[in-house]
Formats: C-alpha cells, sequence, structure tokens
C-alpha cells in the first residue's frame, strides 16, 4: 500500500539534500503562520552586510490593527529566542508564494541551511540515527514532513 499523504516520509541525506525548494516562500515570513515561525535570534546588524547596507530581517510585533515593524533591541531579553519577523528580500508573487530577492547573492546561514543544510542534521543522524525537519508549519514546503535517516535505515523511501 502506498504512503499516506499525511504519514512522514523517511529519507536519506542525500536524497533529501537533492531536492529543491518550491518557492513557496512560508519559511520567510512569520506572519504565513501567523507568528509560529520565527527567526530566532536576531543579530544587532541585521544582516546589513547582506543587503547593500540596509536592515535585511526586520523584527515585527503583533498589534490590535495587525503586524507592525519595530525597532530592533538586541539587548531586549526577548531576543534571545523568538524574533518574529519579515524579510526585506522576499519578493511576493501573485499567486501567494515568493522569491528570494537575493538568493543569487550570500543569504544568511540561517536561509542557505534551512531545513535539511544545517551540521544539526548531521550531527542527529550520527548521534541518533534521525532528524525530523523543522517544516511541520509548512505544508507547502518541498521537506515538509519528511524525517532524515541514516543510508542503510531499512524506512529510507527508495521509490
Ligand atoms: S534572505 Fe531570502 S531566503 Fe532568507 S528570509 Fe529573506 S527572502 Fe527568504
Ligand atoms: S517552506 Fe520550504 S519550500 Fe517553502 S520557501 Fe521555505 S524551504 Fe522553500
Amino acid at each position: 500500500m502506498g504512503r499516506m499523504a499525511d504519514e512522514p516520509r523517511y529519507v536519506t541525506l542525500a536524497a533529501a539534500r537533492a531536492l529543491e525548494c518550491n518557492g513557496c516562500g512560508d519559511c520567510c515570513d512569520s506572519r504565513r503562520t501567523d507568528g509560529y515561525w520565527t527567526w530566532g535570534t536576531l543579530p544587532a546588524d541585521q544582516y546589513r552586510p547582506l543587503f547593500s547596507g540596509r536592515p535585511l530581517i526586520i523584527p515585527l510585533v503583533r498589534l490590535e490593527a495587525g503586524w507592525a515593524d519595530r525597532v530592533h533591541k538586541p539587548a531586549d531579553a526577548g531576543e534571545l529566542s523568538a524574533t518574529r519577523f519579515r524579510c526585506e528580500a522576499f519578493e511576493p508573487h501573485e499567486d501567494g508564494t515568493g522569491g528570494c530577492g537575493i538568493h543569487d547573492r550570500e543569504v544568511p546561514a540561517k536561509c542557505r541551511e534551512y531545513p535539511v543544510g544545517g551540521a544539526n542534521v548531521e550531527a542527529d543522524l550520527a548521534a541518533i540515527g534521525e532528524h525530523a525537519l523543522a517544516t511541520s508549519a509548512f505544508p507547502r514546503c518541498t521537506w515538509f514532513q519528511m524525517t532524515v535517516v541514516r543510508d542503510e535505515d531499512p524506512r529510507a523511501d527508495r521509490s
């Protein structure tokens, strides 16, 4: 019997890394997950060196009237974990997807590594034999519900 749509899919690291981002854009803006998806700790320079000296990642606050930009204060205790954000390089498309306006240049390491390129994926594979990709908030993501397993794992999808 085939895999149900809502079942996790087990893939090798090579197979997962061979896949391509489909440009849904859902990981590029916290508003697309109603504030669930955050940047984490935002550096004081907001990646200005990657964006012609202008702030690239803009922290957001949710007000009664909706989302608004806020001044970045890295010393705030709240900055240590979750920064809701938008990205100045994100280019929305009419169909609801989007593109990265600096994809052909250097992007923040988080963007380059998400969701399967980070060292934490390899570390988990070595330590516990699997790594569930952090894509549960993004049903449209190429890597939605995927877990990376070792090459020899019998669960690995070989279809
Ligand atoms: S730099 Fe590109 S990939 Fe990173 S959040 Fe902005 S638009 Fe998305
Ligand atoms: S959620 Fe996945 S498919 Fe969509 S832009 Fe991000 S990495 Fe690409």
